[in-house]
């Protein structure tokens, strides 16, 4: 399932919405959240997988029902779920399609900061388990009919466009179109490796990356392949600073998963988008040399994915 109703944020949201809202600085108690069918006659409720892990080995999180339930005969993903179980079965988790795989390619990225969820009032907790579910049906009720009228698959995760990128397929996938900002494109064609950053402006550009490094609170982060300027390889790098990531709304997640990054030295590759390199002359104190770098300026840590490069790739 692609949707759920979450109890604690009074929204349809997407598995990548929760999760995000789960490591925000938000959701200070970090319980686990609680996921209802959202079509406001079934409410079944259901169970979701990789939305609580702690690692920057994120897998696709998704929505999926517990075992031995059943959506009602009327709900709208009554068939939708036997499809999901079977492909669960054969493929099993650890593949990069079938399950994991979101089944709805999100067609616009939007690059405004989300909104903050408003405090709600709690209604759910651990002793809560068998919550009367025709309390929740008129909250239900009235989140569907406005998530009806303003449905779209805009997305602010660039983290679920880029699993969308990296688990891509079939060409009909690659071929899904993505806008971001003023351009619309093939998915296969947003993407681009940071060698060739220079070929256009506005995309998403990616690349290995060398082992983070931090600067006291700061961290650098450096492309492994180098940029062919006017005779010379140059560098690509990012730093973070310890201002932005105290912009973010999942700092305390941020720091601990960059400091793991820098630690274990793992192979990483990192996406960005919403900034593109430019040519900075640095000046080193120590040797007084001078050196030229693509620096990127990124606006807001929602624009940076940083992901183990994962064995065979
Ligand atoms: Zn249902």
């Amino acid at each position: 399932m692609e949707k759920a109703y979450c109890l604690e944020m009074d929204k349809i949201v997407s598995p990548y919405e929760a999760r995000d809202y789960y490591f925000s600085d938000e959701h200070e108690t970090k319980e686990k959240l609680t996921f209802y069918c959202p079509d406001p006659e079934c409410l079944l409720k259901i169970t979701s997988a990789n939305i609580y892990k702690q690692s920057m080995i994120q897998r696709a999180p998704h929505f999926k029902i517990r075992p031995k339930t059943e959506h009602e005969q009327n709900c709208t993903f009554y068939e939708v779920r036997a499809d999901q179980i079977t492909k669960e079965e054969e493929s099993g988790t650890r593949q990069r399609k079938g399950a994991i795989k979101s089944n709805v390619f999100p067609t616009e990225l939007s690059l405004e900061p989300p909104t903050k969820t408003p405090p709600k009032t709690k209604i759910a907790s651990k002793e809560d388990e068998d919550l009367d579910i025709e309390k929740i049906r008129p909250r239900v009720k009235r989140v569907a009919t406005e998530y009806a009228k303003t449905y779209s698959t805009k997305t602010r995760s660039f983290e679920n466009v880029v699993d969308c990128f990296e688990q891509a397929v079939s060409e009909e996938d690659r071929t899904s179109l993505l806008t971001i900002n003023d351009k619309t494109k093939y998915y296969k064609n947003f993407f681009k490796p940071i060698k060739y950053f220079s070929d256009e402006e506005g995309l998403i550009y990616y690349g290995e990356i060398e082992p983070i490094k931090p600067y006291g609170k700061n961290y650098s982060i450096t492309f492994k392949d180098k940029v062919f300027h006017d005779g010379n390889y140059i560098k690509v790098a990012m730093y973070i600073t310890h201002e932005l990531i105290q912009q973010y709304r999942k700092k305390k997640f941020f720091i601990e998963t960059i400091e793991q990054l820098a630690e274990l030295e793992l192979p990483a590759s990192c996406y960005f988008v919403g900034a593109y390199p430019k040519l900075k002359t640095v000046n080193t104190s120590k040797t007084k040399q001078q050196f030229d770098v693509f620096n990127v300026d990124i606006a807001n840590l929602d624009h940076l994915v940083i992901k183990f490069t994962e064995k065979g790739r």
